[in-house]
């Protein structure tokens, strides 16, 4: 007997099973009947073939239209063109050597392989092919809409839609399997909602566009109140628990730090620091997120912060999310403070306290003196990255945490910060990409928002153009010339690259791991058809010998070791150093005012809030920035337009948007990306935020009763089931 739990392997066969689950991460019954199609084709109104793009692995349903086979003419055998298409597109495919006897003229077929271009014209070489038989398949050939999933290499959307048959059986086995429903009759009732049965029915057989529209509001609800319960409970029990209390003391490191600025805090800066001094200052655990453009000035807010709970005899915790930003902020906090923040050592001030460094890679020694400061108490200001997280490292009185740009990480690792102290400590968290309203009350449901709008005065702006070097080769000799003029004003550059170069198959960082600012992003990484991305070893080499000879030419990346990393951007920092070429590892937070432009290469493989990111490195200074965005992608293009879009403005709430709606497009055409077990596939951040709201009431609701969850044990089951970690995965996508 079936049930949500029962392996795949028991009911595909142990082949199937494992391509299923190493492929599409599809392990169980359960997350069979969640795959859900990524669309739905209809002939006659099939695949708009002017969308497709190469590269893109996809699905299409077309009539063979024609099939010709030829030997070929400087190798042995022969070729097959098949023409396929529907209504105006069409599109060729070829075999080698192979006849493939149902392709036959006039026949009905769903295609599958990754779009590449022969002379203009968009084709597959050797798709997989699914002739329909109007006899056999007349089931699915009779519906109306005829589901196309994600598929992977060895499993097809046809592999999927059988498995699926043999799972839900018709309606009434549906029901049978189903039967168990999380959201709770009357939300049902409230809402006009459909039962789960139903839902997954009609998404995987619709008749109608209709069909498919109520199921997915159904199958969204589950997914949003599922979420909100969980986020809703997290609240309560963040409540429950009391903190400690750090309230302001005149005449200690806050004040030193006021005195030590080298500027007047802008309005802004002052007005978030009264609203946190406030909260530190109370015994229930603080819990804010501080938003705030690139360069608005976070870092010295959360400075004053952290001076506020050392002057209360606690501890602050700064973590971030590389170790160059990491180092970076030891190094600026430490030189702000001056003697205040070497105490202990000869020239420091007793009354001061200590800024310790914690990284992965400190050697044994240092490592070992840096968690003996932290857990005595010596260090009043603990800067680190992930390593702070680790087992042994201990606060004699952890006061405050505070996470900088927060969107690389996710809520497992801050609430596992948090659990170092003995009684929660305060929480701020920071980020530069600005989050659109859906987006923070889901994702941060738990969190509220502080936003910093205003940048400090005389700052001279970024103006971007995209380099589209196909059509206009030209420009790019011209954006080098740019660079050279700058840096003979005495300003700077830096030069991005995509990828390290040398075999990069381990792109990653030291000895924190991955570097999450490292290496390919993570949309390209199926580029199989295209050229290799750009490489910071290439580039940097071609640049010292060519355009930018005679400058001092540096590079950086992630396979680099923490102490090279950090030489590098301190040769950097002190103008040793032209032009950076590097990965992003300096996306995140670093900060030279004097660097002016930036240029990114094959800039179509950032994503756009990573090139905004990019972006904010230059113009911190009061000289006017410049970022070029260069790429092969031809401007009519939809990676073209984004490019434009990002190019035309600085606005981060826009860019967040446009962002959030890249991301939606990669979802409906890659396959690759919909395996994920997060337990949210349909619902948008971007178009559901009505249907957010009202599942965030519906959870405040349930839980506010005397029974809580309890009278819902098939919700209270979804709520376990959401995987800790997985939801923390689709939190920090979001
Ligand atoms: P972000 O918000 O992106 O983290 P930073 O905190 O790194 O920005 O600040 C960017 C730069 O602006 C730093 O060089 C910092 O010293 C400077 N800065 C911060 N506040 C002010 C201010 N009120 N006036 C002038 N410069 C400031
Ligand atoms: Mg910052």
């Amino acid at each position: 007997m079936l049930d949500l739990g029962t392996p795949l392997a028991k009911v595909v066969g142990t082949r199937t099973a494992k391509a299923m689950a190493e492929e599409l991460s599809l392990h169980t019954v359960r997350d069979l009947v969640r795959h859900y199609p990524s669309r739905y084709a209809r002939r006659g109104e099939m695949t708009r073939f002017t969308d497709l793009e190469v590269g893109d692995r996809v699905t299409v349903l077309g009539q063979v239209r024609k099939v010709d086979t030829r030997p070929m003419r400087n190798r042995r055998g022969s070729l097959t063109e098949v023409t396929v298409g529907d209504g105006d597109g069409s599109m060729r495919l070829v075999f080698f050597n192979h006849r493939h006897a149902r392709l036959a003229v006039g026949a009905w077929g769903l295609f599958a392989g990754t779009v590449s271009s022969w002379h203009g014209q968009l084709q597959f070489s050797h798709p997989d092919c699914q002739v329909l038989d109007e006899a056999t398949d007349a089931e699915e050939w009779a519906t109306a809409m005829l589901p196309i999933y994600p598929a992977s290499k060895s499993v097809s959307s046809w592999v999927v839609q059988k498995s699926l048959k043999l799972v839900l059986g018709d309606p009434a086995g549906a029901e049978q399997l189903l039967a168990a429903d999380p959201v709770p009759a009357e939300v049902r009732a409230r809402h006009g909602l459909m039962s789960l049965a139903r839902a997954i029915w009609l998404k995987h057989h619709p008749e109608t566009p209709e069909d498919v529209e109520q199921a997915d509001e159904r199958l969204k609800w589950d997914e949003a109140l599922v979420l909100q319960v969980t986020l809703a409970a997290r609240r309560r029990a963040a409540a429950l628990e009391p903190g400690i209390a750090r309230p302001r003391r005149a005449g200690g490191l806050a004040d030193a730090v006021d005195a030590a600025l080298p500027f007047a805090l802008t309005d802004g800066q002052r007005e978030v620091g009264e609203a946190l001094a406030a909260e530190i200052g109370r015994e229930q655990p603080m819990h804010r997120l501080l938003q705030g453009e690139v360069g608005s000035g976070k870092t010295v807010v959360a400075l004053r912060a952290m001076a506020q709970v050392v002057d209360a005899g606690g501890q602050a915790a700064l973590l971030a999310p590389t170790e160059v930003l990491a180092a970076q902020h030891a190094r600026g906090i430490g030189a702000l403070l001056g003697p205040l923040g070497r105490a202990g050592e000869i020239d420091g001030d007793p009354d001061g306290t200590r800024v310790t460094l914690l990284t992965g890679s400190l050697r044994a020694a240092a490592r070992r003196a840096a968690l003996a400061e932290v857990a005595d108490g010596s260090a009043g200001i603990v800067v680190g990255t992930h390593a702070l997280l680790s087992e042994g490292v201990e606060f004699a009185d952890l006061g405050l945490v505070v996470v900088d740009e927060q969107h690389r990480f996710g809520v497992e690792q801050r609430d596992r910060l948090r659990a170092k102290g003995a009684r929660p400590p305060h929480v701020l968290v920071m980020t530069a990409t600005p989050i659109p309203r859906t987006v923070a009350m889901t994702v941060y449901g738990d969190l509220e928002t502080l936003t910093l709008r205003q940048l400090p005065a005389g700052r001279g702006g970024v103006s971007s153009s995209v380099v589209p070097v196909a059509e206009k080769p030209a420009w790019l000799d011209r954006a080098w010339a740019r660079v050279r003029e700058e840096v003979a004003a005495g300003r700077q550059a830096y030069v991005v690259c995509p990828r390290i170069g040398d075999d990069d198959k381990d792109a990653t960082g030291g000895p924190d791991g991955p570097d999450p600012g490292d290496g390919a992003p993570p949309e390209t990484a199926q580029t199989s058809d295209r050229r290799p991305p750009l490489a910071v070893l290439d580039v940097a080499e071609a640049l010292a010998s060519g355009p930018l000879s005679g400058l001092r030419v540096e590079v950086l990346h992630g396979r680099l070791t923490p102490e090279e990393k950090d030489a590098r951007m301190r040769a950097f920092a002190t103008r040793e150093v032209d032009v950076l070429v590097a990965t992003t590892v300096i996306e995140v937070g670093v900060d030279v005012p004097n660097a002016t432009v930036m240029v990114v290469m094959d800039a179509d493989r950032f994503g756009v809030s990573q090139l905004h990111q990019l972006r904010g490195r230059v113009a911190r200074g009061r000289h006017p920035g410049l970022c070029l965005l260069v790429s092969e992608a031809p401007t009519s293009s939809s990676t073209g337009t984004r490019l434009a879009q990002v190019a035309s403005t600085t606005d981060g709430f826009e860019l967040a948007r446009l962002d959030l709606e890249t991301r939606r497009e990669g979802d409906v055409l890659g396959a690759a990306q919909s395996g994920r077990r997060s337990g949210v596939k349909l619902l948008s951040l971007l178009h559901d935020e009505e249907l957010i709201a009202a599942a965030r009431t519906e959870a405040a609701a349930l839980l506010g009763t005397d029974q809580g969850l309890a009278a819902h044990p098939e919700l209270a089951a979804a709520v376990a089931a959401l995987d800790a970690g997985d939801a923390a995965d689709w939190l920090e996508r979001a």
